[in-house]
């Protein structure tokens, strides 16, 4: 299982530092959250012990229950929430996490605005853009991202840094991605979150700064 895991990060590396050259991108600027939802605290441990540093999980109770005690243990840890996020859980979001790429709705800003200054805690934030327009997925419509990055700046005060995207399944992502990157570009936001385990060398090419890749590295989730 170690050596399994160990072999995943190894192949993910070596295929971002490929990517980077091909775009002649220097690899510091991407960076690698290893996504470990569904997978218990023995597999992270080996990937901790590769040397991997930022992790990324999907819901804020599973993070709850299993992070604490490997974040006493190595202190290094940055922890991203790359999930949906409800408001009721703004408290404990920002209490866990380093960095949030979900941000996709005024009564979220709010909820977050409020914990962040009461908390005196600035987890990177990430606004999540629905760049295929899907009905069932969460984020916001390319054509009312700058009016919402506009609002999290001056109705809640909040520092959006970056967008996020996840294209549709059944689409080639490169459109997906370069329409976040000129939505980022515009609003003059630097950080891009795009990229998983299919698609991250393409990511990489339309200018990803953050890949959130978790099978290549885990193998595949229980169902
Ligand atoms: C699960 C998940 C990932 C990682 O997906 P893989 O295909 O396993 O790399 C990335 N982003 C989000 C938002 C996820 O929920």
């Amino acid at each position: 299982m170690a050596a399994f895991i160990a072999n995943g990060l190894e192949h993910v590396r070596m295929e971002v530092a490929r990517a980077c050259r091909d775009a002649r991108r220097d690899p510091a600027e991407v960076t690698l959250v290893a996504v470990s939802k569904t997978f218990g605290a023995d597999a992270i441990e080996s990937v901790i012990a590769a040397g991997q540093r930022v992790f990324g999980e999907n819901r804020v109770q599973e993070a709850k229950a299993k992070w604490p005690p490997l974040l006493s243990r190595h202190a290094d840890i940055k922890l991203h929430l790359i999930g949906p996020l409800q408001s009721n859980k703004a408290k404990e979001a920002v209490a866990l996490f380093d960095a949030i790429h979900s941000v996709d709705r005024a009564s979220l800003c709010e909820a977050l605005a409020k914990e962040i200054d009461k908390q005196r805690r600035q987890p990177i934030l990430f606004a999540e853009i629905n760049t295929g327009a899907e009905a069932q997925k969460a984020g916001v419509l390319p054509q009312d991202a700058d009016v919402f990055l506009a609002a999290c700046r001056d109705k809640y005060g909040l520092t959006i840094s970056g967008l996020m995207c996840i294209p549709p399944l059944d689409e080639a992502p490169g459109p997906h991605f370069a329409l976040t990157a000129k939505i980022a570009k515009r609003n003059g936001l630097k950080l891009l979150s795009m990229g998983m385990s299919a698609d991250f060398t393409t990511a990489i090419a339309l200018g990803a700064t953050h890949i959130r890749v978790g099978s290549a590295i885990f193998g595949e989730r229980a169902k």
